[in-house]
């Protein structure tokens, strides 16, 4: 049960067995063609999903032209060192508390959307991304998945040299470039996953895995995650969090992406992004001397 629902040029669709249908035409024009607006209809977007075989399919996904399933989130969240391997290669204490900053929505960019890299530091990180369904205020651990309309694949693009520019080290203006955000292929209801709390993620840079985990070994896991940010703030319908990445990252192995890599992200059951990168001008900080840049060239030496 539940629905696969997909972003096609900008209208709302739901996806099943290879084909698209039309959100706003199946419903007769009881569900809005803004997927943003989609996301707050979950209950209905599982009964279309449940009456699509007498319907007829608006046309293929392998030719869709497929744009970010939350192409507006209202608030972006990403969590820090949310995996125990990661936080040992980044030579970080595990945290006791979610480690919270902000992606913000501007950066967004969809499943096939180039990376716009501005300096020679940047990096990749898959990841789970959650989007919230029904507002959620001061929820309780065990209700967290009740607010959740579904799960995507994310990437977390982040700029080494911003991230660790300034002192204290402030995450998030490093992880919020325009095209940072990679979201897609489709937004996947937990109920129609057989386990949506451990799915298997990987990351490929030309080819070549480098990140590979289940996201059952997250830290804070989803639920847990909607519980402690709904403490804090009203979480809104489409509001994206950023779940964390696994082992594997560029920085720690000196290995940033650079002028046409391109990123392969997978997450089982969640499908598939492919991101090429494109060498962009320098920002700012590109060619700064930081303690973090000068710390990557020692490695090296
Ligand atoms: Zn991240």
């Amino acid at each position: 049960m539940g629905f696969k629902l997909v972003n096609v040029d900008g209208r709302a669709a739901l996806a099943s067995d290879g084909h698209y249908y039309d959100l706003n035409e199946i419903s007769g024009g009881a569900v809005s063609d803004d997927p943003m607006q989609a996301l707050a209809a979950a209950s209905q977007l599982s009964a279309l999903n449940a009456a699509l075989g007498g319907m007829t399919p608006a046309g293929n996904l392998a030719d869709a032209n497929l744009l970010a399933p939350v192409p507006r989130p209202p608030q972006g969240f990403g969590i820090g060192l949310n995996y125990r391997k990661h936080a040992e290669e980044a030579n970080m204490d595990i945290p006791e508390v979610p480690m919270v900053f902000t992606k913000y929505p501007a950066s967004v960019t969809g499943p096939t959307g180039d990376v716009v890299l501005r300096s020679n530091y940047v990096d990749y990180e898959g990841e789970l991304v959650v989007v919230i369904g029904a507002p959620a205020k001061d929820v309780a651990v065990e209700d967290g998945w009740r607010h959740v309309a579904g799960l995507c694949v994310g990437q977390d693009i982040s700029d080494r040299a911003v991230q660790f520019a300034s002192t204290p080290p402030q995450f998030n203006l490093g992880k919020s470039f325009d095209t940072f955000s990679p979201l897609g292929p489709m937004v996947v209801s937990p109920d129609a996953l057989d386990n949506p709390g451990a799915l298997r993620l990987t990351t490929r840079v030309n080819g070549e895995v480098r990140q590979d985990d289940t996201t059952g070994d997250l830290i804070f896991d989803v639920p847990a995650l909607v519980s402690y940010l709904s403490h804090i703030m009203t979480l809104q319908t489409g509001d994206v969090i950023f779940t964390g990445t696994p082992s594997g990252v560029g920085a720690v192995q000196g290995l940033f992406l650079r002028d046409g890599d391109e990123v392969v992200t997978t997450i089982e059951g969640l499908g598939t992004m492919t991101n090429r990168c494109v060498r962009g001008p320098d920002h700012p900080n590109a060619t700064a001397v930081t303690p973090f840049v000068a710390g990557i060239a020692a490695r090296k030496d």
